[in-house]
């Protein structure tokens, strides 16, 4: 192996830790709490767990943390009622609506529902078009995470070639987005892309979100290129039980790669990092405080 490893859970402890030290600060001198309130519909298991996981890292760097748990069978007018109660809570200043919605549910309408200043997923329409145009916005969450490993371990980004695999609105665009702002040449692909080894092959920088197990090859990689995995698929392991892998082999992909983050431990830890400290940035701007960098 010769690519340098990008660990994502050092870095999200470290984030983690500077988001604390400012909750500490907000409290005692301002007496105020950042809160953030996750709203989960159903029961899907990997949601659970999610939010679990959300709630307790948003009570361990300081914060309250709200839960709100609602049946399967909910309907899109109760959950509208629910946000609106957290639009006008002022002791919460981060909401965050669970992804994938039961399928009576429209998303885009309970997304678009949330006050965009207290969006901290950043998927509201008008965070979206803030973003799309450079101005101050609420940043999607794991492209965000993406962004900072990627500037932490090259510091300027600028003329670098990236190609995003994948064009979901909550990774792949918002990531090219964000890479654009930092002056890469930027690429995006999808699964009607031709050539997408040839396509992958010319990029200094790979970002991976396509849902597909293992499925870029070292042989893609240009040497040296720093290979990020947004990537989380289950699979089944040959002498039984399951594990996680990215969107990449990561075997053959380090063997070429100059860096690159591992699954787990790379991009995910990242994701719930930044959610907070987007929680922390929601709370300043809502009472006129200095936003952390
Ligand atoms: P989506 O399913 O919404 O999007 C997948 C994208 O990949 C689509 O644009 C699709 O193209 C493209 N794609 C699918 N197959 C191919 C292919 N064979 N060749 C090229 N492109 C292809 O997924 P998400 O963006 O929501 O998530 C992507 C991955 O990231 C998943 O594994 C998910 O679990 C993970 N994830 C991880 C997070 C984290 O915190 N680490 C957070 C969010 C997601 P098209 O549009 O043409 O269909």
């Amino acid at each position: 192996m010769t690519a340098q490893i990008i660990d994502g859970k050092a870095f999200a402890a470290t984030v983690r830790a500077q988001v604390k030290e400012q909750v500490a600060h907000l409290i005692a001198d301002h007496g105020i709490t950042p809160g953030l309130a996750v709203v989960l519909v159903g029961e899907d298991p990997a949601s659970q767990v999610y939010v679990r996981s959300k709630g307790k890292m948003t009570t361990e760097v300081g914060m309250a943390s709200f839960e709100h748990k609602l049946d399967v069978d909910t309907s899109e007018a109760e959950l509208l009622a629910l946000i609106e109660t957290l639009n006008n809570d002022p002791a919460v200043h981060g909401i965050l609506v669970q992804l994938p919605l039961p399928g009576h549910m429209n998303s885009d309408l309970v997304i678009n529902a949330i006050n965009p200043a207290k969006d901290a997923d950043g998927f509201h329409i008008s965070n979206v078009g803030l973003l799309g145009t450079g101005q101050k916005s609420m940043v999607p969450c794991t492209p965000l995470g993406c962004l900072m490993m990627l500037r932490d371990h090259h510091g300027s980004l600028s003329g670098m070639n990236a190609v995003v695999l994948g064009r979901s609105n909550i990774v792949g665009k918002p990531m090219a987005q964000l890479l654009l702002g930092d002056s890469c040449t930027v690429t995006i692909a999808h699964s009607r892309t031709k050539d997408l080894a040839a396509v992958v092959r010319g990029a200094d920088i790979v970002v991976a979100a396509v849902g597909r197990p293992q499925m870029v090859p070292g042989d893609w990689i240009k040497p040296g290129a720093t290979v990020i995995d947004v990537g989380i698929n289950r699979i089944d392991k040959p002498e039984g039980g399951t594990r996680l892998v990215g969107d990449v082999d990561f075997d053959s992909c380090a063997a070429v790669a100059g860096a690159i983050t591992p699954v787990p431990g790379g991009v995910g830890p990242m994701t719930i990092a930044c959610l907070l400290a987007n929680t922390l940035t929601a709370c300043c701007r809502a009472n006129g405080l200095q936003e952390p960098e």
